[in-house]
């Protein structure tokens, strides 16, 4: 029998296994149920491809992406291995053509959508019954966690694969998954005492970027034709915000194409092989776009709008880079797209949905707004250790300087602590820049603190305001309205003179100026 190190070599061409592959090949071959979290691209297939080659039987590989079955099959077939795939866009002829070479054991991989599994009222799991399988791969298996970005009903026939083949190893694979997702996963497709295989989810070829969100068009042109021979993704979250800002684009001379579930299946396959074929420079596109999408060269990943959460952030600008040279991504945030999203969140699905939903939006906004590596923020996220100073991140690039808040926090609080704590923060800020607004009352007005504040603006008022809550020093209760509340923190800056500085930028790294 061949070492997987001879398959990989023989049939695929590479000299290593990288990140956790070799240790999911053991395991399957093993015959041992596996779990495999790895970064987009960094190179899941083999990890069941491989003891595909070295078990005996049928690998049958679960995937919804049917666009992706055909060249993933081709792919396979170049390199001399027997593979399939059956799925609802075949004919019937096709279908059962497949389906005898299946039962004549003549095949070594078989990729099925998983609708496969349900339809027919089981009939092909029937069939399964009367074939050797050497293993099943789940792939993109966060689908059929509730908890994930991306549930699909149909994932939930999986669950009964174990009960159905005791013997036969699952594979389950993703690269997007938190804890939770994880154990539910796990459970979901009752994973034997599984090997959870976690790899590095570093990106170190992407540099991250977070802009505010100001002139994004103008800023989009200037990236682009200081990047002339670059091309990218730019995710929007709307159907018409792609076509307004791809039709901008086409207008300033820009070679852009959008893609959106709204288009006809035909139409979204021509816009998106162009776009692999380098036909197409720009991908304005919502997030119905670029799932298992394998282009290497792109070069940036940009976010017009802010994504939902961080796993969709990171698996979306994981799409940057495939081929390991330097890219970039590129958000543009604004806190007004974290009200939107909210109202999103608090609509959709359940109450226990809502609110993990809102959690992972906060993340999101966290991600933004606070004044640390992205890269270190990332990595935490996904349960990493990362000492920050990345030097590749707009954090990490830019200069700052130490800002002195102390003064200005005990204005703040102080006012916060007169009002008795009872009022959201546009009010604050009114009442501490002395407005004449009808909601601040006589009584306000006859309290020293009123109008101590004159000497900045709004938007530093509101910056400060963030800050203290971003690093504790101040908390907000969680009603419909927020209202600003002292916890001890706040009283030790308030009473005890506690000193509070923050970093401030001097620079702002930006990805539109920094030279490749
Ligand atoms: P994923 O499914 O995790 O996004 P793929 O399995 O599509 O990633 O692999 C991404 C790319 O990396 C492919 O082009 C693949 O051929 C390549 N690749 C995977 N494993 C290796 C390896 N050990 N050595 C070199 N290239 C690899
Ligand atoms: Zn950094």
């Amino acid at each position: 029998m061949k070492s997987p190190l001879e398959i990989l070599q023989q049939y695929f061409g590479y000299d290593n296994f990288r990140l956790e592959q070799a240790n999911a090949v053991e395991n399957v071959i093993a015959k041992k149920d596996t779990f495999v979290l790895m970064p987009t691209g960094g190179g899941k297939s083999l990890c069941y491809q491989v003891p595909a080659l070295i078990l005996d039987g049928t690998a049958i590989v679960i995937s919804p992406l049917i666009a992706l079955m055909k060249d993933q099959v081709d792919a396979l077939r170049v390199n001399g291995i027997s593979a399939s795939y059956i799925n609802s866009s075949m004919s019937v002829y096709e279908q059962n053509e497949t389906l005898n070479q299946l039962k004549n054991g003549q095949l070594k991989l078989l990729y099925v959508a998983p609708e496969k599994l349900s339809s027919d009222n089981g009939a092909f799991l029937k069939l399964l019954n009367e074939v050797n399988i050497s293993l099943f791969a789940v792939d993109e298996a966060h689908c059929v966690s509730h908890w994930g970005h991306d549930f699909r009903p149909d994932y939930l026939f999986l669950n009964g694969l174990k009960k159905q083949f005791p013997e036969v190893p699952i594979i389950a694979l993703t690269a997007s998954a938190d804890e939770i997702t994880r154990k539910d996963i796990i459970k979901q497709l009752n994973l034997q005492n599984p090997l959870v295989l976690i790899s590095s989810f570093d990106r170190a070829n992407i540099k991250y970027f977070v802009q505010p969100k100001q002139s994004v068009f103008q800023n989009i042109i200037q990236y682009l034709n200081e990047h002339p021979n670059d091309s990218g993704i730019i995710y929007c979250l709307s159907r018409k915000g792609t076509e307004e800002m791809s039709n901008n684009l086409r207008e300033n001379g820009i070679n852009s194409a959008f893609y959106h579930a709204g288009i006809s299946s035909l139409e979204r396959a021509k816009v998106q092989e162009d776009f692999l074929k380098d036909k197409t420079r720009v991908m304005v596109a919502t997030i119905a776009f670029g799932m298992g999408i394998d282009k290497s060269n792109v070069r940036f990943v940009m976010h017009a709008d802010l994504p939902k959460n961080i796993e969709s952030y990171y698996q979306e600008t994981g799409r940057a880079g495939r081929d390991g040279l330097q890219s970039e991504a590129i958000l543009f945030y604004s806190f007004a797209d974290v009200i939107k999203l909210r109202r999103f969140a608090m609509i959709e699905g359940n109450e226990e949905q809502s609110e993990l939903m809102l959690k992972k939006l906060k993340q999101m906004s966290d991600f933004a707004e606070m004044q640390k590596c992205r890269r270190q923020y990332l990595m935490e996220y996904f349960g990493e250790k990362h000492d920050g100073n990345c030097n590749s991140c707009d954090f990490c690039l830019s200069e700052f300087e130490t800002w002195d808040a102390t003064t200005d926090s005990q204005k703040l609080l102080s006012a916060i602590f007169r009002l008795k704590e009872r009022y959201g923060k546009n009010l604050i800020i009114d009442f501490l820049r002395g407005s004449k607004s009808v909601k601040i009352t006589d009584f306000m007005r006859s309290l020293p603190t009123y109008g101590i504040g004159n000497n900045q603006d709004k938007n530093y008022w509101q910056n400060l305001i963030r800050q203290l809550l971003l690093n504790g020093f101040l908390s907000e209760s969680n009603e419909e309205f927020s209202v600003l509340k002292l916890n001890e923190e706040s009283k030790l800056v308030l009473f005890k003179d506690k000193k509070v500085t923050f970093r401030k930028v001097k620079e702002q790294a930006k990805a539109v100026i920094v030279a490749e």
